[in-house]
């Protein structure tokens, strides 16, 4: 999974996409987080690039991210709130 951070500013989104230079605009999305057999939807701001749809996070989002994903693999899931059921299927 690709999360790309912009080092320079903690705080603020790039203004040019760093993939395709395109225009980039903060919006709200979905990131997916897997760790370990879990997997977390985790609603967040993001800087989303209008040509490529590349996102990117600020250095704190990221860290949360991380911080979310670590609790996954350490199954620290108490706070999360259950949205479902995760099924394994295997296609011969
Ligand atoms: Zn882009």
């Amino acid at each position: 999974m690709g999360i790309l951070v912009h080092k320079e500013s903690a705080m603020k989104y790039v203004e040019k996409c760093p993939r395709c230079g395109g225009a980039v605009q903060e919006q709200r999305v979905t990131e997916i987080l897997a760790g370990g057999t879990d997997t977390a939807f985790v609603e967040t701001p993001a800087g989303v690039c209008l040509d490529c749809g590349e996102r990117l996070f600020t250095a704190q989002t990221a860290r949360r991210l991380e911080e979310i994903a670590d609790k996954l693999k350490r199954r620290q899931t108490q706070d999360f709130a259950a949205v479902g059921k995760a099924s394994q299927v295997a296609v011969p």
